[in-house]
């Protein structure tokens, strides 16, 4: 699992240039989850090889109703709650508040790993002009500058510091040596998880098998079902109440992209009642941005009648129209309705993020896409395709090598793209064809 980062402070720290600039590099700002977290940023961000999610306490717009306090404490501690780490910012120009004071003991009675940036302090002579904020007792001042990009890494590699992070780095998402399908079932509150989980635990089938070394205080559940083992990995929103699961109270968007990441294959539960809505598309979203295989299922289609079906499946096509790779199921968890083709696409999905495509195989098939349509001239240029080679697996990942590769257009490579997923029946995974110039 990815750690989490929460930045907090006062307002007009900086916060929120410091998330931009740690997310930055990986320029997708992960999903709102509209209605859900207001108030709070979620972003992916890299240094070295150490991935992690940053969340940023921002973006709140505070109310007459609620004040500024209440509603930062609030935000604060929500942030907080969800991290591995705390990054507390305060404003090294304008010195030392009393709200910086407040929170700084919340931090330390809290006894979370925390780190102090002292940002806006470019141009500063550290010891003497950051003296003040030893006071905090939090340690060291990492002295930094949001806006000027100084003293970033060093704050990140303080802070990861302070994390028990795995040596190896495990190759992400991909299958674990044993054959285990790595399986999430991720989707709003309500929408059906926790019945749909326990109506496959309790089918007699499904054997269960003792898998060591499971995360923290994740939720996962290892199982045999139709000869394959999966393991049901932390699904966001569920904990364990004796033999069954029950959903929390809270939607942990930090659980579900965590869940989602370390998938292999992902299923997408919707409500037939519900309809597609924003936070849908969000989850969605983040599916497809992570690569993971996905299948989706309509949950509670015993509850809506006719004219809501078809009103239901036009929302599909128009809202998730960019998942129209993945198979799509109508089910009803609490009736036991339609599960079984569920698996049977989850078999599939898996098997085709997992595919093995071998450079003749690609480079032949690459050739007779180019003979059957050529790519535009730009200019000067006609990009000439050479060969293609398999970059990775889960999601399948497609390198074409040639020259001024850069003047394919979106639409040649949409084109390629079907080509290659019609050939290998790639039904359930994303694909990601990338363009090599040879220099
Ligand atoms: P937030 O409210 O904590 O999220 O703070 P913002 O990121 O919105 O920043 C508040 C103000 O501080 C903005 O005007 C930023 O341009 C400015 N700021 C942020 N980082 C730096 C920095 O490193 N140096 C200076 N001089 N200004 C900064
Ligand atoms: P979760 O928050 O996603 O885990 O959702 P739950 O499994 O707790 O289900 C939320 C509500 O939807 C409960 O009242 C369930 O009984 C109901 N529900 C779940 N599956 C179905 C279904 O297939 N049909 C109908 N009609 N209701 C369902």
């Amino acid at each position: 699992m990815k750690p989490v980062m929460a930045l907090v402070g006062r307002p007009n720290v900086g916060k929120s240039t410091l998330f931009n600039r740690l997310t930055k590099s990986r320029d997708a700002i992960v999903a709102d989850f509209a209605g859900l977290t207001r108030d709070r940023h979620y972003g992916n961000a890299k240094q070295g090889r150490y991935e992690f999610i940053v969340i940023d306490t921002g973006g709140f717009e505070p109310t007459a109703e609620t004040g500024i306090y209440s509603e930062m404490a609030k935000q604060t501690r929500q942030a907080v709650a969800e991290a591995d780490v705390v990054v507390f910012v305060v404003d090294a120009r304008g010195g030392l508040s009393a709200q910086d004071h407040d929170i700084a003991g919340y931090l330390r009675r809290l006894g979370k790993p925390t780190v102090l940036a002292a940002n806006k302090a470019e141009g500063m002579t550290e010891g003497v002009q950051l003296s003040e904020f030893y006071e905090l007792g939090l340690g060291e001042v990492n002295a930094v500058s949001a806006a000027h990009g100084q003293g970033i890494r060093s704050l990140v590699d303080t802070a990861l510091g302070l994390l028990q992070l795995p040596e190896e780095d495990e190759e992400e998402g991909a299958e674990s040596e044993d054959g285990v399908v790595k399986l999430a079932v991720a989707g709003r509150p309500n929408v059906g998880k926790s019945t749909l989980i326990n109506t496959w635990l309790g089918e007699e089938r499904l054997v269960a098998f003792d898998l060591p070394g499971t995360t923290r205080d994740a939720i996962s559940v290892p199982f045999e079902k139709g000869g394959r083992k999966y393991e049901l990995i932390d699904t966001a929103g569920l904990r364990r109440k004796g033999r069954v699961f029950e959903a929390i109270e809270k939607f942990s968007v930090v659980k579900t992209l965590q869940a989602i990441e370390s998938a292999n294959v992902v299923l997408l539960l919707l409500d037939a009642t519900q309809g597609v809505t924003d936070q849908d598309a969000h989850i969605a979203g983040y599916i497809l941005e992570s690569g993971r295989a996905v299948v989706i299922a309509v949950n509670k289609w015993d509850a809506v009648d006719e004219y809501q079906r078809e009103q239901l499946q036009r929302q599909i096509e128009a809202r998730l129209a960019f998942l129209k790779f993945a198979s799509l199921h109508l089910i009803s968890a609490k009736k036991r309705q339609g599960l079984g083709p569920v698996w049977k696409s989850i078999g599939e999905a898996h098997q085709a993020a997992m595919t093995k495509m071998p450079t003749p195989v690609l480079t032949r098939l690459l050739q007779e896409a180019v003979q059957f349509q050529a790519p535009k001239r730009s200019g000067m240029f006609r990009p000439k395709l050479r060969y293609a080679h398999q970059g990775g697996m889960n999601p399948p990942v497609i390198v074409v090598h040639g020259n001024s590769l850069e003047h394919v257009t979106d639409a040649y490579k949409r084109f390629l793209e079907g080509r290659f997923r019609k050939h290998f029946n790639l039904i359930g995974t994303p694909l990601r064809v990338e363009m090599k110039t040879s220099k």
